[in-house]
């Protein structure tokens, strides 16, 4: 069957291409994102294929469905930026890579944390530079340090786990508990996690109920010199409060894999470029914050797991069998 993919990078057609072939299926690619002018190139395939940043709102999916598009299969987890109700309205099938490896992502988490309480991104840059002195870059242990997991899902269990084999107390909120926590850590209301964690690392979806999640108020609540991570999404976090935060030395350091406006940033070059986005510029500026461009998914095994899924998914629906993932 015939799917386009957006958005789609280098990486993408090494992983897709082969085992789409194998499987008989004709895939082409393109860098764009979609939007309602790129939309009109959905016409003449079946299918497409689209990542975090592609956004399907309601005049998107009004134009690829009468383009004849029935299939939309995410290479991600999350599906925020999915008009799910109208895609429903309309008939379509959406599918998406729910665990393609929780792994990766927990451990980019924990590699974050790691990097931040011992300085390491800024030691590594030092000694490039013969600087070999040590002040200004003293850490501290993570054994004994109290984590607070929010999101106990695929990504937050396998963090718990991981900080826990650290030596950490860890403790977990969640809106349903996950039986894989139990014996890792401590289910606590979140006011009490956000109240008694050195690290608080954020592993829920992005829904109206966790939207600025992390704001003026929670940030206020919260130890004085905590920690925080988020490989989420970046609307769980207003920028602003964080920034505050930092700024009052209530926070102590910040992980950011993803940032609320991050459609504008990530997952392009823009060395040669003017940044015109000053909240994400003045997050730049602090010695204590820790930034990757949405990275966290980015390893080879995560990359075949999704091509897997993906392809898989396109003869599915070709053979009019059951969808694997499927939101609609
Ligand atoms: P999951 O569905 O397995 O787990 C999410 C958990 O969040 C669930 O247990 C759910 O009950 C919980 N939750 C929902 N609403 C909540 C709330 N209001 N408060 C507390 N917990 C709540 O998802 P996952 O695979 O673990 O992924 C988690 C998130 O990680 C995804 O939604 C996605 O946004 C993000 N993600 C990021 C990357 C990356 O590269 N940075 C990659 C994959 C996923």
């Amino acid at each position: 069957m015939k799917c386009l993919v957006f958005s789609a990078k280098p990486y993408d057609r090494l992983y897709l291409e082969p085992k789409a072939r194998e499987a008989g299926h004709e895939l082409d690619f393109i860098e764009t994102r979609i939007n309602n002018k790129t939309c009109r190139l959905a016409e003449g395939y079946s299918a497409i294929c689209t990542f975090v940043n592609d956004m399907l709102d309601a005049e998107i999916l009004e134009a690829i469905h009468r383009a004849g598009i029935r299939l939309i299969t995410l290479r991600c987890a999350g599906y925020n930026q999915v008009n799910l109700p109208k895609a429903q309205e309309l008939g379509f099938k959406i599918t998406r890579v729910p665990a393609y490896s929780p792994y990766a992502v927990a451990e980019h988490a924990v590699g974050m944390t790691l990097s931040l309480c011992r300085n390491l991104h800024r030691a590594y840059q030092r000694v490039r530079d013969n600087n070999f002195a040590l002040d200004g870059l003293l850490g501290f242990d993570l054994h004994g340090r109290e984590v607070g997991i929010i999101g106990t899902g695929a990504i937050g269990s396998v963090t718990a786990k991981i900080f826990s084999g650290f030596g950490c107390r860890v403790r977990l909120y969640d809106i349903q508990q996950n039986a894989a926590c139990h014996g890792i850590g401590e289910y606590v209301p979140l006011e009490y996690l956000l109240q008694n964690s050195d690290i608080i690392s954020l592993h829920c979806p992005l829904t109206p109920s966790t939207f600025h999640m992390i704001n003026e108020q929670t940030i206020a609540s919260m130890r004085k010199g905590v920690m925080l991570i988020n490989t989420s999404r970046g609307g769980l976090v207003d920028t602003q409060a964080v920034i505050q935060g930092l700024k009052n030395s209530h926070i102590g350091s910040v992980g950011l894999d993803v940032y609320e406006e991050e459609g504008d940033l990530f997952f392009e070059d823009l060395s040669n470029r003017v940044i015109t986005d000053d909240v994400f510029s003045r997050l730049l500026t602090f010695p204590n914050v820790l930034i990757t461009a949405h990275q966290a998914f980015f390893t080879t095994d995560a990359l075949n797991a999704i091509a897997t899924t993906t392809v898989d998914n396109l003869t599915r629906f070709e053979a009019n069998q059951p969808l694997l993932n499927c939101l609609t």
